[in-house]
């Protein structure tokens, strides 16, 4: 295969599609890899550890020449699709829900496409669940962010001038991120505890450590693990358990989601209100609309001393092994989809190459 990596060109985008171990892998299985000069610099890979990789590095139009598979982070802009040769396979965080008009012009261009959101979670597709291994990472900066923005410690620490009392740390949405936010203010001294709609969460939560905020007769398990929407009798019950532990709280991560559909509303600006001055929520929901009715994506919002931070694209923040997991998410779906003579095969009829195909044959799927 004939692969090629674009230096990603998103506002404050800062990871890569592939790092150097990658392209050593692929060149040693007989793959050729390309890269545009500097694609790597802002996660700390540079050019010359991947020409030791055995990468060919040269402009974005060399790059792309006779490249069968582009291996790319976010979306393409307009500007590149307009340069994507017939042919091409693209392979990215598409967003395909809510890129119905860049599908279109994939489609018209003759460039099959697949995104990465859409890796079946399956086991044997772990190692390719790129949004798991980025969520993973975002759970974790959105308590560091958490501990710089409170104007407190999260551990308990004895001093001679007293006694300092750890924060309470409050995580709803106990799935990949909300998990590792919850072993992160563990680390860090705070006393935890989570909310999740699924029942399974529970164990999971107590076994890092954190208590488990119970609402009798909610259980909104869908299909593939993932939470579904709750009725009406059930969002309300949750909102009311929410609303009375949150008055507690120092420091709340929101991480809840449902796929496909818009974040569910899980704090209302008067339960912002009912919150100690000082006090902060991370709503990694941001982007789907939050968790928070007061967050507003890329801000920090102020509300009687409470600081509500939405969280855009926190895993772009710590390049480096975001790039890392990314890549390895990357390069396990190449050789899933690499022949053993090793030329590219795209079935639509496979589990994964399948789950994942969102434009193929001219057509969005
Ligand atoms: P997600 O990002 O879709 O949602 C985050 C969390 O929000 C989920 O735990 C969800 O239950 C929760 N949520 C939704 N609505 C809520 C509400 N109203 N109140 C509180 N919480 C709410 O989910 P995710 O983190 O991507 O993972 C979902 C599931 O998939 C988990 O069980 C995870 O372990 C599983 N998973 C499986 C595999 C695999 O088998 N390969 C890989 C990754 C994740």
């Amino acid at each position: 295969m004939r692969i090629a990596v674009l230096k990603e060109t998103a506002p404050a985008e800062r990871r890569v599609a592939l790092v150097p171990d990658n392209v050593a892998r692929l060149v040693k299985a007989g793959h050729a890899v390309r890269l545009e000069r500097g694609a790597g610099d802002a996660a700390g890979y540079l050019d010359a550890t991947y020409a030791s990789a055995g990468a060919t590095l040269g402009s974005a139009a060399e790059t792309l020449d006779g490249a069968e598979v582009l291996a790319a982070v976010q979306r393409p802009s307009p500007e590149l699709v307009a340069r994507l040769p017939a042919g091409l396979l693209l392979v990215g965080l598409l967003q395909p829900a809510q890129s119905r008009p860049l599908l279109d012009a994939l489609a018209a261009r003759g460039v099959a496409a697949l995104a990465m959101e859409k890796v079946p979670r399956i086991t044997r597709a772990q190692a390719m669940d790129a949004l798991s291994s980025q969520a993973s990472l975002a759970g974790y900066k959105a308590v560091l962010i958490g501990a710089m923005a409170l104007p407190r410690l999260l551990p308990m620490m004895t001093t001679a001038a007293g006694t300092l009392a750890p924060a309470k740390a409050f995580v709803i949405g106990a799935g990949v991120a909300g998990l590792q936010a919850i072993a992160t203010a563990r680390r860090l001294g705070a006393v935890v505890s989570a909310f999740d709609v699924r029942p399974v969460v529970k164990e999971q939560v107590q076994s890092l450590g954190a208590s488990f905020v119970e609402v009798a007769a909610v259980a909104a398990e869908g299909q593939g693990g993932y939470a579904k929407a709750l009725g009406q009798d059930e969002q309300a019950r949750v909102l009311a358990a929410i609303a009375a532990h949150l008055v507690d709280m120092d420091l709340v991560v929101t991480t809840a989601q449902i796929p496909g559909q818009a974040a569910p509303r899980l704090i209302t600006a008067g339960m912002v209100r009912t919150m100690r001055a000082g006090s902060v929520i991370v709503d990694l929901a941001a982007e789907t609309g939050g968790n928070c009715e007061l967050t507003r994506p890329g801000e920090t919002v102020m509300e009687g001393g409470v600081a509500v931070v939405g969280a855009v694209n926190l895993p772009s923040t710590m390049p480096l092994h975001a790039s890392q997991v990314y890549g390895r998410n990357v390069l396990t779906l190449l050789q899933h989809l690499a022949t053993k003579e090793g030329a590219l095969r795209l079935d639509p009829a496979d589990e994964i190459t399948g789950a994942m195909l969102v434009v193929h044959d001219g057509k969005v799927r």
